[in-house]
């Protein structure tokens, strides 16, 4: 495979990244880092770059791993006017991810092989890694297993129907016992559809108010608490996809006590926003799961402080104007999300670095299969020998949401005008500098 090192096989390309503060896994020490072909070779205070070597400046910056996403939205193939295989990881890396999790909600559906090794196919060569999560069932369907076997072959890790939920509790207790044999875990958009059905925002004061339909808090929370039960009964490893309410994180919080194998993740919006955004009735703030009242919003807030949740995914949802601006209930759910992440949490956390980009980086890379106990090559600690899948952060730079500028085909990010703290300055992605001063470098 490709990695897009502009290397030649005789010139070794060599990167010094100077006078940063060194974040990983193992904790914090101010270091420069050398990089030759791919890999960390040297990490110490004042290193000195050989001639011919590129120097980023990363002065009164953090140096960590890449930021690892699991939950993004590439839209190919299918949607190709909302989002690329090219242009999402071009939004990826300019928000400092050097991997993420590809949905398989695309048209067709990544069921089969021959799906997955087309996206694949497509990701040689970008600007980040691209993991596939592969479906749960054939086209998303809810009806019987996909060929779990065959995708766990091409090194699939994660499964899920995203965009929908597993409705059938037999059906997703049969794909648990199945998983747990192959090793990979079950992702879970939790959404009751008998619950949820017609619902185009959160059921409370302010759908009331503004004669929306509205999908209640319980069409989540039944599904967290059934998997719950599904995972202790057959050992099957289940994944939260983008949790929102304070009874979800209540049934995540207390799993670990009852032995079971649970994770979760939060996306970014639903700790820095809720229902009332939509009373322009502005289909921007139209997303699933729906943004919630703010004592949702505190409850995420104190799952990512306490540990309950695991990592911050941002399911990046790209959809093209023409689709976008419909009336409310009308218009698709999702927002865009890889570029503002980091800057959200940095910004609305009262976290340190190391907590947030454990959450955004090495959590995650985990939950994946990404990560370097497992054979993968990112959220690893920045050391001699480890690959070179690097993000500079400056946490006190400051910067204003412009939604042209943007990477993404698609404009519908709901924080344009918002001025964020913490910018990502540098990416490096298999040696290669794919973001320099906060430009994509191709
Ligand atoms: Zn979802």
């Amino acid at each position: 495979m490709r990695t897009g090192n502009p290397a030649t096989a005789t010139t070794p390309f060599e990167l010094l990244l100077r006078g940063g503060t060194v974040v990983d896994a193992t904790g914090s020490r101010r270091a420069d880092v050398r990089v030759v072909d791919g890999r960390v070779v040297e990490v110490a205070e004042g290193l000195d770059a050989p001639a011919g070597a590129k120097e980023l400046d990363a002065g009164g910056c953090v140096v960590t791993p890449g930021l690892v996403d699991l939950h993004t939205h590439l839209r190919e193939p299918g949607r190709e006017e909302a989002e690329t295989v090219e242009s999402g990881t071009r939004a990826a890396a300019l928000g400092g991810f050097t991997a993420v999790v590809a949905m398989p909600n695309t048209d067709p559906p990544l069921d089969s092989a021959e799906s997955v090794r087309n996206v694949f196919a497509l990701a040689e060569g970008a600007m980040a890694q691209v993991a596939v999560a592969g479906a749960i069932t054939v086209d998303r369907a809810g009806e019987r297993l996909a060929p779990m076997a065959e995708l766990a072959a091409l090194g699939v890790r994660l499964f899920t129907d995203d965009g929908d939920g597993v409705q059938s509790a037999g059906l997703m207790r049969r794909a648990l016992q199945y998983a747990t044999g192959l090793g990979v875990i079950l992702g879970q958009h939790c959404e009751d559809r008998s619950l949820a059905g017609g619902g185009t925002m959160h059921e409370g004061a302010w759908s009331s108010r503004l004669g929306l339909p509205g999908m209640p808090s319980e069409a989540e929370e039944v599904m967290v608490a059934r998997d719950i039960a599904l995972s202790r009964a057959t050992g099957g490893r289940v994944h939260f996809l983008h949790l929102s309410t304070a009874g979800s994180i209540d049934l995540v919080r207390r799993s670990p006590g009852e032995g079971v194998p649970v994770t979760a993740e939060v996306a970014p919006h639903h700790f820095t926003l809720t229902d009332g955004c939509a009373a322009g009735y502005d289909p921007v703030f139209k997303v699933n799961p729906p943004l919630r009242p703010q004592g949702d919003v505190d409850a995420v807030k104190a799952a990512l402080v306490d540990g309950t949740v695991d990592a911050i995914a941002t399911d990046h949802a790209p959809h093209a104007p023409e689709l976008k601006d419909l009336p409310f209930d009308q218009a698709p759910p999702g927002m865009l999300g890889l570029q503002t992440a980091l800057a959200l949490a940095v910004t609305e956390l009262d976290l340190p670095i190391e907590r947030i980009v454990a959450l955004l980086s090495w959590q995650p890379a985990l939950i994946a299969g990404l990560d370097p106990t497992t054979g993968g090559s990112q959220g690893g600690p920045i050391t001699p020998g480890a690959a070179a899948n690097l993000c500079v952060i400056d946490l006190a730079a400051r910067w204003t949401v412009d939604p042209t500028a943007l990477a993404s085909r698609s404009r519908n990010t709901p924080y344009a005008g918002r001025t964020l703290t913490g910018q990502v300055r540098h990416t490096v992605r298999a040696g290669e500098a794919v973001v320099v001063d906060a430009e994509a470098q191709r």
